[in-house]
Parts: C-alpha cells; sequence; structure tokens
C-alpha cells in the first residue's frame, strides 16, 4: 500500500484576494515504501506547496490526501500523529531553531510524540549519528553552527521521530558540490539502513540525479513528467 497518496489535488493561495493564485492543479502521485523520489521544478512551480499536503500543513481545495489508506481530513484523523509519520525538513533558511542546544532540538519532535526521556536520548545519539555528526554537538549552541551543520541538525530532528517518509525541501542548496554530495550520501546510507522512504525537493535535476530512483516534474503546478512508476 502507499504510504502517500494523492487523488487530483487543487489548491489555491488567497482565495477570494486579488492575489489569488492556484499553485496546484489536478496533482495525482503515490509514495510507496522504499521510494527514493526526486521532485524537481523550477522556482515557484509549486513544490514546497505540494509536499505541504502530504503531512496536512495544507489543506487542498478540492481532491484527497491519504495516508496508509486514510483520508487525513476525515474528521476522525489526527493530524498531527501524521506530521510524526511524515517527516518533513523545510527549505533552508525556513528551519526554526528555538532551542539552546543541538540536542533540545533534536529531541523536540520525540518528546513531542511522547516517548519517554530514555527512548528520547537512545533517538537523539542515533539521528546525530546519521546526519554525521558526532557527540561533541550535542551541547553546542545552533545558532553557533555553519549552514551545512544547521542543516544537519534539522534533518537529525525529524530522523529522530523515526517517520515512514523523510521529505527534505532544497536540502543542499547553497552548499558547494562537496558538501551537497556528502549530504545526498548520508541520505542515501540512512536510506539503505533504515529502510525509510526518502523525496528529495530540488530545483536542478543535475544535483540529485545520480541518487535518486525516480523523478516527478512539476511545472507551473502541474505533473511535467511523472517518472514514479518507471525508472528514469
Ligand atoms: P522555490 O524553488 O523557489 O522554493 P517552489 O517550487 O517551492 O519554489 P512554492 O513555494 O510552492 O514554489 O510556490 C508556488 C507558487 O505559489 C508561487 O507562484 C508562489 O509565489 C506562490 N505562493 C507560495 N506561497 C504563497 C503564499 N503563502 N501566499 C501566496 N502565494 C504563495
Ligand atoms: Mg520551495
Amino acid at each position: 500500500m502507499a504510504i502517500i497518496e494523492l487523488k487530483n489535488v487543487n489548491f489555491r493561495y488567497g482565495s477570494g484576494t486579488p492575489f489569488e493564485k492556484q499553485a496546484l492543479h489536478d496533482i495525482s502521485l503515490s509514495i510507496e515504501p522504499g521510494d527514493f523520489l526526486g521532485i524537481i521544478g523550477h522556482t515557484g512551480s509549486g513544490k514546497s506547496t505540494l509536499i505541504r499536503h502530504f503531512n496536512g500543513l495544507l489543506r487542498p481545495d478540492s481532491g484527497q490526501v491519504l495516508v496508509n489508506g486514510d483520508d487525513i481530513w476525515t474528521a476522525s484523523k489526527d493530524i498531527r500523529s501524521i506530521r510524526f509519520q511524515i517527516g518533513l525538513v523545510f527549505q533552508y533558511p525556513e528551519t526554526q531553531i528555538f532551542e539552546d542546544t543541538v540536542a533540545q532540538d533534536i529531541a523536540y519532535g520525540p518528546r513531542n510524540m511522547g516517548l519517554d526521556e530514555k527512548e528520547v536520548e537512545l533517538r537523539v545519539h542515533e539521528a546525530l549519528q546519521f546526519v554525521g555528526l558526532n557527540d561533541s554537538y550535542l551541547e553546542r549552541n545552533p545558532f553557533r553552527l555553519s549552514g551545512g551543520e544547521l542543516r544537519r541538525v534539522a534533518i537529525a530532528g525529524v530522523i529522530a521521530m523515526r517517520p515512514q517518509v523523510l521529505i527534505l525541501d532544497e536540502p543542499t542548496a547553497g552548499l558547494d558540490p562537496e558538501g551537497r554530495n556528502k549530504i545526498l550520501n548520508e541520505l542515501e546510507q540512512f536510506r539503505r539502513e533504515s529502510g525509510t522512504a526518502i523525496v528529495l525537493v530540488s530545483h536542478s535535476m543535475e544535483d540529485i540525479a545520480e541518487h535518486v530512483r525516480n523523478v516527478l516534474v512539476l511545472d507551473h503546478g502541474k505533473i511535467a513528467l511523472d517518472g514514479t512508476t518507471s525508472a528514469v
């Protein structure tokens, strides 16, 4: 069964205002266990808008979003629990880090899930390892990290929730080729070891082509190419 399925999703910003803008047109797609999917598109094509539908941060005007077969917008569904299952790492620098230490930051998600402190600590260590940072980072102030390190902390915070899918919005933007490959290789290894499906959002096919298995191309809010069913 698909982890995420979108059926004929339409979405517009600012409905009924002069700024009304249809950002997604009739989008249908599915994300399966084990997927390594790239979502590619120019600036403004709707990538960030699309992935915000995956975990219920945005609600479609029409169409359906199913997670593990259930429509997430039926009244009985707990949207908060969906956000633990579908992990979203925001586009840098939208990443909001408020805590005093890296350890507190990464612990934020698992604590919200109601896990006990021992489990939280275990997950913080595990997540930090996955993103290639050692324990010396735990007590550091997030505001004194490099862009690449900060991004890793944000990724670790989502990994620590052990989501079924890890979605990353432009995880490599602004990094040099070495930094970019390092993060992508770490993600690839994380995927192999954990079996978590990964969705990478990028404006550049070149950046991610050698890492992902399938791609979906967005253009002006429409799917211009759907490579989710056959390898590209
Ligand atoms: P980028 O590569 O620059 O991050 P994107 O593909 O992620 O772009 P979106 O952020 O999804 O694009 O934006 C899609 C369209 O919706 C754009 O035309 C954008 O101007 C518009 N848009 C995005 N956010 C809002 C908002 N909060 N209110 C109104 N319009 C918005
Ligand atoms: Mg975006």
